[in-house]
């Protein structure tokens, strides 16, 4: 049995680790996660392994990018599942800290990031969602001190706002994007996909259907607005609610006139039920 890896959960035992591997000089990756790992989570943890000599794998639910209104209290947590995976691939610490550890009473900052936060994508529909994930993001990332931070492009929007944070605060991470992670089917992985119905997973991998018809399509030359049309029509008639379905600039995730404009990313989010599923597509 592959031994479990260590469990951290206060600051200064997690500092003492890290300043041991620093004197040593050893490279260390970070991969920040909510839990609920899939293969999606499994394959950053394996990227950071090949890029670093030491990995610390974050596991934080964190209650400030969920609004009220969201699924805080029922995301799913598989705390000693996800150490038993994470043993699987050799992982160096695990740092899960408690929501005291990360927002002690009287907490009283937040980071609002705005360029990639602001662009009208998940920002729209999840107003809160960037300021939470960024003063986390930036909290683990100094606590942690790595040398390198992998985020999957699964949250492609994130991974902008994390790389501007890293640079605008002169965080000396490398910010590294990792690819996304799919089911057989072309549905994305991601932890809240256990929420589906049999009927709703069945039609989920229409996101990923439509988002490769709409990439091929553009970068065919046909009109963007019109292939972005029909192929929000096709999600809705799966029985998806659509927030939205984009092409942008794939480096500023600004709007975009025409495909000569330089690389596009394809976006899109839709509601199913109650579950709100995102994917991208390069084009
Ligand atoms: P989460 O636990 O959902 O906050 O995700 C933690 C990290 O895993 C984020 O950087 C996500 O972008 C990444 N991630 C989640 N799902 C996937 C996937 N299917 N493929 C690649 N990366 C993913």
């Amino acid at each position: 049995m592959p031994r479990r890896p260590r469990v951290v959960s206060n600051v200064p035992a997690l500092r003492r680790a890290v300043a041991r591997w620093r004197e040593a000089h050893q490279t260390i990756v970070l991969v920040p996660t909510m839990g609920a790992l899939h293969d999606g989570h499994l394959s950053l943890v394996r990227l950071a392994r090949r890029r670093g000599r030491r990995v610390v794998v974050s596991i934080f639910v964190n209650p400030a990018q969920f609004a009220p209104t969201e699924d805080f209290a029922s995301y799913p947590r598989t705390f000693e599942a996800d150490l038993a995976a994470l043993a699987e691939i050799g992982v160096d610490l695990v740092w899960a800290p408690t929501a005291e550890t990360m927002y002690a009473s009287g907490f009283a900052t937040r980071i609002v990031p705005e360029g990639p936060a602001k662009v009208g994508l998940e920002d729209a529909f999840r107003p809160h969602f960037f300021a939470g994930v960024a003063t986390v993001v930036a909290k683990l990332l100094i606590q942690c001190a790595p040398d390198l931070a992998v985020f999957g492009e699964k949250d492609y929007q994130q991974l902008k706002v994390i790389t501007q944070l890293a640079a605008d605060l002169d965080l000396p991470a490398k910010i590294v994007g990792a690819p996304i992670v799919r089911e057989a089917d072309g549905l994305a992985m991601s932890s809240r996909n256990v929420y589906l119905s049999a009927p709703q997973r069945a039609a989920a991998p229409t996101l990923y259907r439509v988002l490769c018809q709409c990439a091929a399509a553009i970068a065919r030359g046909e009109h963007i607005a019109r292939v972005l049309d029909q192929g929000g029509a096709e999600i809705e008639r799966a029985g998806f609610q659509l927030d939205y379905l984009e092409a942008r600039d794939a480096t500023t995730l600004q709007k975009v006139e025409s495909a000569a404009a330089g690389p596009l990313r394809l976006l899109v989010a839709a509601r199913i039920g109650s579950t709100r599923l995102i994917d991208n597509i390069a084009v």
